[in-house]
């Protein structure tokens, strides 16, 4: 491995900004105490929260008494759904879709095995839903619509504010999960009509373990940890002051640097992006081109394995990601790639790069320069490169 790594993995999570760190080393060192206790030396800190708090609110556009700290998205994402359907105990039934991450998907299927009913959109070819079938979904008895802002695997956005609207007009509570779109996309709660919006610290430069969510003043929902009278009751436990302070300021940071997501990081990946498709053959992109994070791409090398090109790009200091999961031993593609109908000898080598403002031209210039040898290398091995097995293969969905 070399010494320098180009990190093109930020979905997966992100370096902890300098800014951050430097923000909550106090409170580690020097200001340890417990922000529930009577003496000056911990109660002081229960300012620092609120000044956290204060930051997170400011980037979502949201009141600052909205917000929750929590210990990631996928507790936020927990709280979210599972402090729903407590708060309205008669409500059986959530939508979602099929290209949720985990900390939904599984949690709706672990509902339903509980007697819920779970409906599923599935999406098309580039990763859309279809908004009639949205509308059509939502029933007297559905509780929750949980539908994620962008999607961590290609980046495609969901109109959640159209969704929210129509949500809202069924008197159904609208959660999203905008762990990746938070600090990328620009959010404005006053104006919207999603209920509730997660958010975790590791995806935007502040460090892991620590999340929030955004309840919309009067939302209706039980606590999802029951404890102490931290966060006004609404989640229990002794506050991670150090990473809260961290959070705080990163989304300070990430409102700096929207505009920056969105020209300078949008167009090294459009580069990216762009020379792959056009210099590779047998390269394609996954998901709608146009509604998609400024950061991410997803590209299926035909007829190689995902697995094998990361391996290779790892071996040259390069981070990135596939879209199967290995971990599973079966090298099934992911279920995101699955719904959207990728055709098999795509899905399985599908390379998803997620940058961040940390990436320079170089980064994309030294990828560029290793990726189309990597691709050669692989295909000259594969059994499924012969021309034969080329010519059967389905046409793939741009
Ligand atoms: N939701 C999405 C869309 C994500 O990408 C992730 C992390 O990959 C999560 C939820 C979970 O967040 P955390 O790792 O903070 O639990």
């Amino acid at each position: 491995m070399k010494d320098k790594v180009v990190y093109l993995d930020n979905n997966a999570t992100t370096r902890v900004a300098d800014e951050v760190l430097e923000a909550m080393l106090p409170y580690l060192r020097e200001l340890y105490g417990n922000p529930s206790s009577m003496h000056t030396f911990g109660g002081q800190l229960a300012a620092h929260i609120e000044k956290a708090r204060e930051q997170v609110a400011s980037l979502l556009g949201a009141q600052p008494s909205e917000i929750i700290f929590t210990s990631c998205g996928t507790e936020s994402d927990n709280a979210a759904i599972l402090g729903v359907l407590e708060a309205y105990p008669q409500k059986r039934h959530i939508v979602t879709t099929r290209v949720e991450h985990p900390a939904v998907r599984t949690l709706c299927a672990h509902l339903k095995q509980k007697g819920y009913r779970v409906t599923e959109l599935g999406v098309n070819s580039r990763g859309l839903l279809d908004v009639a079938e949205f509308t059509a979904a939502l029933t007297d008895d559905t509780a929750i619509a949980s539908i994620m802002h962008a999607n961590n695997e290609t980046g495609v956005i969901f109109p959640i504010e159209e969704l929210a609207r129509i949500a809202k007009t069924r008197g159904v509570i609208f959660h999203t999960d905008a762990v990746q779109s938070v600090g990328k996309l620009p959010l404005d709660m006053a104006r919207s009509a999603v209920d509730l919006l997660s958010l975790s610290g590791h995806k935007l430069h502040a460090p892991k373990g620590v999340g929030a969510l955004y309840i919309r003043r009067g939302t209706r929902l039980r606590p999802f940890i029951i404890g102490g009278h931290q966060e006004r009751g609404r989640r229990g436990g002794t506050e991670n002051v150090a990473s809260i302070v961290g959070l705080g300021k990163a989304c300070e940071i990430a409102q700096k640097f929207l505009v920056e997501e969105n020209t300078r990081v949008k167009a090294m990946r459009d580069r990216l992006e762009k020379t792959v498709l056009s210099t590779i053959p047998d390269s394609l992109l996954n998901g709608d081109p146009e509604n998609r994070l400024p950061n991410t791409t997803n590209i299926s090398f035909g007829y190689v394995e995902g697995e094998a090109i990361l391996l290779l790009l790892s071996r040259a200091g390069i981070a990135a990601s596939s879209g199967s999961a290995c971990t599973s031993g079966s090298l099934e593609p992911s279920h995101v790639l699955r719904a959207m109908g990728v055709p098999f000898t795509h899905a399985h080598g599908s390379v998803r790069f997620s940058l961040s403002r940390y990436n320079t031209e170089a980064d994309i210039d030294y990828t560029l320069e290793n990726l189309g040898p990597i691709i050669q290398k692989l295909r000259a091995i594969s059994p499924f490169s012969r021309g034969d097995l080329k010519v059967a293969r389905s046409e793939p969905q741009r």
